[in-house]
């Protein structure tokens, strides 16, 4: 007798490891809870292949990977935003998609394709092949329900979003100001814009989107978007927070871990802007001046100023050496308190460390999920993206982070980031701040528990491909 072969899903992840890493925890899930195969097929512009190897190296035997041709973008100006350039790099990598679905196809029944936020674009091709197009969303429901609504507010609100005089106000969620709406939406001239509307427009043609998030995080966020899937939308699935779990990228991350080792519980801020995240000089100063008044210990993953704070986003490694731009002396003045390592840290165990008491983040959503399992308290700190919504519902919402303040200077001052950095750390409002960053850990655990939502959701979304006909 015949074997029947078990369904098969492909995963096309857009750049970013932020949009990688959870979709790999995303794919050991589907094959191991629900006997799925899985193929990772990776559009490229070549950079940062390293650091996705690395992710995808050891995985179960049930999921594949490849990657497809590298894309050029010999032919663009130099100051694309890294948002075009990760539409462009799914887009141009189109027919090479097609002809890995056709290899694919022919030996397995394709029941789905799962694409990240922008990769919408890849719908077409899904449909070709009789697969279902799912989205991952790896943010928030509150920066969904946003995508769901870009298409309106771009015919309601003529001026730019930071010109609003009312805070935006999204269905379920708390409102947030115009300033601190979704990064690349904020300058409607530039191509960007377009970019970002033409993907949101595509969002209610997918079968289904699943978002890293839980119900008990955004509850009434997710009702409204549930709510919208009953008005034609797709249905929303909340199934995180899927985080980084083993090793992150086979760097040998044991200096930190030791250090932290010799330190007391709950003492260190630990501090990272993520992959992408960078400072200018001026401000790299402050918060190095800022870290030394705080008296508190800390480790800093620092990477080499640049102007643009999001322009490590297509190469993780910075290429100058970062320790050279630190105040005079630093390095000297503070060593019996803080470590500093060079663009990388394993940022999972280090949250997880119980002498780990405190993050200063840029509030990537993977950083963000990541402290929340492990009950860390935030300093909000966004940069780029839609990072400033995430520190609005840490901050203002859930009352999980202090969120820094800047100033007329357009800098985060280092008084300011010393009391932060005491605040969280040993004062009383980082003792509310832990509290409740300890019940939210407890409802993300009781999320994926046996019964929990998030199990719950995925296993809804499983039985759907399981029972797809072609
Ligand atoms: N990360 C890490 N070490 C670092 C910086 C980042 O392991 O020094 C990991 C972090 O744990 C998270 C991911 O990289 O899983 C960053 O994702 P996030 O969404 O927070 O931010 P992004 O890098 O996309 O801005």
């Amino acid at each position: 007798t015949q074997v029947q072969k078990p369904p098969h899903i492909a995963i096309v992840p857009t750049p970013g490891m932020g949009h990688l890493i959870p979709l790999v925890e995303l794919a050991k899930k589907l094959v191991l809870h629900h006997h799925f195969f899985v193929t990772f097929i990776i559009p490229t512009d070549g950079s940062s292949l390293k650091s996705q190897k690395a992710v995808l190296e050891s995985l179960p035997n049930a999921i594949s990977y490849i990657f497809l041709p590298p894309v050029s973008f010999d032919d663009l100006p130099k100051d694309v935003r890294p948002e075009t350039l990760i539409v462009l790099t799914l887009t141009r990598s189109l027919p090479a998609l097609r002809d890995s679905f056709k290899v694919l196809a022919e030996s397995t029944p394709l029941v789905a394709l799962v694409v990240d936020l922008f990769g919408v674009v890849a719908f077409d091709l899904a449909k070709e092949f009789g697969a279902l197009s799912y989205i991952f969303f790896p943010t928030t429901a509150m920066c969904l329900s946003l995508i769901f609504h870009i298409p309106e507010f771009d015919e309601t609100y003529s001026c730019e979003y930071k010109e609003l005089p009312e805070p935006v106000k999204l269905p379920g969620c708390v409102p947030v100001q115009g300033i601190d709406i979704l990064d690349p939406i904020q300058d409607k001239k530039n191509d960007t814009y377009k970019r970002v509307l033409h993907v949101a427009r595509r969002y209610p043609f997918a079968d289904g989107i699943m978002v890293n998030s839980f119900m008990d995080l955004e509850p009434s966020a997710f009702k409204a978007l549930m709510e919208g899937a009953k008005e034609g939308k797709p249905p929303v699935y909340p199934v995180g927070p899927l985080i980084q779990s083993g090793l992150s990228r086979g760097v040998d991350g044991s200096e930190c871990l030791n250090w932290l080792d010799k330190q007391p519980n709950r003492s260190v801020l630990y501090v990272s802007f993520g992959s992408g995240g960078t400072l200018t000089h001026e401000q790299l100063n402050e918060l190095a001046l800022g870290l030394e008044l705080s008296g508190q210990r800390f480790l800093w993953v620092v990477r080499s100023p640049h102007e643009n704070a999001s322009a490590n986003y297509f190469s993780v490694q910075s290429f100058k050496d970062p320790f050279d731009f630190l105040p005079k002396g630093f390095l000297e003045r503070t060593k019996e308190v803080g470590l500093v390592v060079p663009s990388w840290a394993p940022q999972a165990q280090v949250l997880s460390h119980g002498s780990t008491g405190g993050f200063l983040s840029h509030c990537g959503w993977n950083s963000t999920l990541e402290s929340i399992v492990h009950g860390v308290p935030i300093i909000a700190w966004p940069l780029y993206a839609e990072q400033r919504m995430n520190a609005v519902l840490l901050a203002d919402d859930l009352k999980v982070a202090l969120r820094v303040k800047v100033n007329d200077k357009g800098l985060v001052g280092h008084k300011d980031i010393a009391n932060y950095a005491r605040g969280l750390i040993e004062g009383e409002e980082g003792k509310l701040l832990r509290n409740k960053m300890n019940e939210l850990k407890d409802s993300a655990a009781k999320a994926l528990s046996q019964d929990g939502s998030s199990t719950k959701s995925l296993a809804e979304v499983t039985q759907l491909w399981k029972s797809h006909k072609k």
